[in-house]
């Protein structure tokens, strides 16, 4: 049985900087697994078109081959690295920066990225 959803919009007003960047992080990544499903299918690949995806994407190949990890140049390296590894080792059910990111997932939330800004 699925659960019943119960949609919330993250948008700008609900959200800071770090959860934009791990709710746009985590979509890059189930996105990118997507893509290469379908391209191992030989699928039609679908191209996402949601602002930042394409650039995370990028921003993720990097860090899986980067091994410069203390004096990387590439801007979004370092805070990236430690954005995720603070989201993937995180169990703080009080930590004020995963939890509603956590909390918005289990509701299935509709996470508005169209309409989020990293900036
Ligand atoms: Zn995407
Ligand atoms: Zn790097
Ligand atoms: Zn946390």
């Amino acid at each position: 049985m699925v659960p019943p959803c119960a949609p919330t919009v993250y948008d700008e007003r609900t959200t800071n900087l770090i959860q934009r960047q791990i709710i746009i992080l985590t979509h890059a990544q189930l996105c990118k697994q997507r893509e290469q499903q379908q391209a191992l299918r030989s699928m039609h690949v679908t191209q996402c078109n949601l602002p930042y995806c394409r650039e995370m994407k990028n921003v993720l190949n990097h860090i899986s081959t980067c091994r410069n990890t203390t004096h990387c140049e590439e801007t979004h390296c370092k805070p990236t690295r430690s954005i995720l590894r603070h989201w993937r080792n995180c169990t703080d059910r009080q930590c004020t920066i995963c939890e509603p990111v956590r909390q918005a997932r289990d509701n299935c939330a509709i996470l508005n990225i169209s309409k989020l800004s990293l900036s």
